[in-house]
């Protein structure tokens, strides 16, 4: 038992992207932050600046496994999230979705904390309905190498549900929309940090099929904001709720916009598109700005400045 006013808090993934910005988020906001981590696509240069801080706890640990802690709040992150990982073992993947959520959403139950689901919006697959909104049911393709990661993340919501309508677990489901910033892994594989690495080491940027399809990108400090709203709101607004920068751009705009930024010299190559990859991607986010006041605010040069920037740092210390 916790007898003073610092909430405890469990973040899984939490030295993966997202969730090192937001451990460091729920520190500065005074909170006590318990890091659990199995360093598969995580780093632990994402969190040591925050190893100083006493109220900041890692634990190594893989969520397929049951843990006994003791908590106010867990925000349920640990998934590898760029295609190349999570389609590296995708039964690992599918393990990591379904009994990551069984395991922290019965840790949940038993200490009746409240609990965050990163979900994503590849729920909605290649989807039919532009742009989308929550009560879509999508387009997944359930057998197909985005499977894995697809079908794993629509069976972590169902259980949010069935903990909620069966043990009062008090459930909050995000779906993310591609999000970027600092903190990516260079060799993550997705577009944002493929393309920008790429432009400053003056390698051959990659576009996968003709170019034409679309994605909606938000940064970093935003999708954080979202998730404790999220968290704080409401107990009876369970989600699920599409968080993402509306603004959609195809491929090819970004490329230019990271070769015009980065001033690079790089060649265009063409690579065959991946299997099942989605044509087009935008959120609707009228529930988040109704019912939590959320809406993106960055426009995608200042985020990308921002992300150049810490790329560049690696690309300068041989890091990336
Ligand atoms: P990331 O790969 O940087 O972080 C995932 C973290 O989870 C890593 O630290 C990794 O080591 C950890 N992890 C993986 N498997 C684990 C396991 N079995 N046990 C414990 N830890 C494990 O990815 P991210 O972009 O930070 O994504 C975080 C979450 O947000 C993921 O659940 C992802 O599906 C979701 N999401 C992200 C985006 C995005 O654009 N970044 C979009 C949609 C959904
Ligand atoms: N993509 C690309 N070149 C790359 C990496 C990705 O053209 O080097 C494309 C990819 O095919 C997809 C889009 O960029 O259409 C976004 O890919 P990402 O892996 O970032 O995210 P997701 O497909 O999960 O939205």
């Amino acid at each position: 038992m916790q007898n003073y006013h610092r909430k405890r808090i469990i973040v899984t993934g939490g030295a993966g992207f997202l969730g090192s910005h937001l451990c460091k988020k729920l520190l500065e906001e005074g909170n006590d932050v318990i890091c659990l981590d199995n360093f598969f696509t995580g780093t632990k240069d994402n969190i040591i600046p925050l190893m100083d801080n006493h109220h900041f706890e890692v634990i190594r640990h893989d969520v397929v496994h049951p843990i006994f802690l003791e908590a106010d709040e867990i925000y349920n992150l640990a998934c590898p999230a760029s295609p190349p990982h999570y389609q590296f073992n995708p039964i690992k993947t599918t393990k990591t979705s379904v009994m990551g959520a069984i395991n922290m959403l019965g840790l949940a139950k038993r200490v009746k904390a409240k609990f965050l689901q990163a979900s994503t919006s590849e729920v909605y697959g290649d989807p039919e309905v532009h742009p989308q909104l929550e009560s879509y049911w999508g387009n997944v393709n359930p057998i197909g190498f985005r499977s894995c990661y697809d079908e794993g993340k629509r069976c972590a919501e169902t259980l949010c549900f069935d903990y909620h309508r069966e043990n009062k677990v008090a459930i909050k489901v995000v779906r993310i929309f591609n999000t970027y910033g600092p903190n990516m892994h260079p060799n993550d594989g997705r577009v944002v940090s493929n393309f920008i690495v790429q432009a400053l080491k003056g390698q051959d940027i990659t576009i996968y099929g003709d170019g034409s399809q679309t994605r909606s990108f938000c940064f970093v400090s935003e999708m954080i904001d979202g998730f404790v709203r999220m968290m704080n709101s409401d107990e009876e607004f369970t989600g699920p709720v599409n968080m993402g920068n509306p603004g959609e751009f195809t491929i090819k705009e970004q490329k230019k916009k990271i070769v015009e930024m980065t001033g690079s010299k790089s060649n265009l190559i063409y690579k065959p598109l991946p299997h099942d990859d989605p044509q087009q991607r935008q959120p609707d986010i009228s529930l988040a700005k109704e019912k939590l006041g959320w809406e993106p605010k960055i426009v995608l040069d200042e985020g990308l400045k921002q992300t150049i920037s810490y790329f560049d740092d690696l690309v300068r210390q041989g890091r990336a």
